[in-house]
């Protein structure tokens, strides 16, 4: 609480009313998710790709794949039905900007159709670097990238491979581009005054015991939150390949990895991993009410 006041007016304002960045606000204020961005150019051993991208969505369901005219289409038949919706995300079902021309295009339209929404995307960052100066030009006003490890022996446990510069790299190399990618991403948001949060999914036994100083690392530069959310291994959402059997946290585990992640940062224990197409309150879903069926009759 300390820090947040201490934080300039304009952003504190920005935080105030974001439903994911404020304890208070998320009761208050609604976002929906479009999902567009089909493409991943990373394999996180946790991923499953019948599913919704697990940087911010929770595996389950598939969502329904806009094109961006549709996904502008639906933001504003949702935000003139919901008038307390004030942040629109981009957030899978892959990752958004390993599918820039989709990305870019819906914030470009939205930016010029819907001034007053602020947008927001996350990523798993391998892209991002030479993103920036383009998301800057529209009302991006916050970037959640996915940091799992700062050290790429931990990272060959989780990224079996990235697709970088035309080609499949794998490995330890592969860890290593990622994670300077990542840390390069941050440092220039943070330089453009984007608030930027970090998520880590915590995974027992291979990055439990590193998240701290994951921690440590982005709070140095300049991350505004820290989100750690356990890992989903359900049956149904396939196994971690590599190490069979791999199991979700506890909820005792995660609890005392966000005490120990949270220093003077604060913590977002309430983000719910919505899915890729979420709509509504968080916590609420109510994208079933704007499938583009019924968005088509309303013309
Ligand atoms: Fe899957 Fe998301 Fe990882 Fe890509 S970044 S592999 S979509 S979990
Ligand atoms: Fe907010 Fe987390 Fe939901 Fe994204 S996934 S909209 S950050 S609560």
């Amino acid at each position: 609480a300390d820090r947040l006041a201490q934080l300039p007016a304009a952003i504190r304002a920005k935080i105030n009313t974001h439903p994911c960045f404020s304890e208070d606000a998320h009761h208050h204020y609604a976002r929906m998710h479009v999902a567009v961005a089909p493409a991943c150019n990373i394999q996180c051993h946790y991923c499953n790709r019948k599913y919704d991208c697990s940087n911010e969505s929770r595996p389950g369901v598939v969502s329904e794949l806009l094109t961006p005219d549709q996904a502008v289409k639906k933001v504003l038949a949702v935000a003139a039905a919901i008038p307390q919706m004030t942040v629109l995300g981009i957030a899978g079902p892959g990752d958004p900007l390993a599918n820039p021309e989709r990305t870019l295009e819906t914030f470009r339209q939205l930016a010029e159709k819907a001034p007053d929404i602020r947008l927001c995307v996350s990523t798993n960052g391998l892209a991002l670097p030479e993103l920036v100066d383009e998301l800057c030009q529209y009302n991006i006003e916050h970037v959640t990238i996915t940091i799992n490890c700062v050290d790429p022996d931990i990272g060959a446990k989780i990224y079996p491979w990235i697709f970088w510069n035309h080609r499949r790299i794998t490995g330890r190399k592969a860890a290593e581009i990622l994670i300077q990618r990542q840390q390069e991403g941050l440092e220039k948001l943070v330089a453009r005054g984007v608030l930027v949060k970090v998520n880590s999914v915590l995974i027992p036994g291979v990055n439990d015991a590193h998240l701290p100083e994951v921690s440590r690392v982005i709070k140095a530069k300049g991350a505004f939150l820290h989100n750690v959310m356990p890992l989903i291994a359900e049956p149904e959402h396939g196994t971690f390949y590599g190490l069979m059997g791999q199991r979700s946290p506890t909820t005792a585990e995660l609890d005392a990895l966000q005490t120990a992640c949270a220093g003077d940062m604060a913590m977002m224990r309430h983000c719910r991993q919505c899915r890729a197409d979420a709509v509504g309150m968080l916590g609420e879903d109510r994208n079933q009410e704007f499938t583009l069926d019924k968005i088509e009759q309303l013309e």
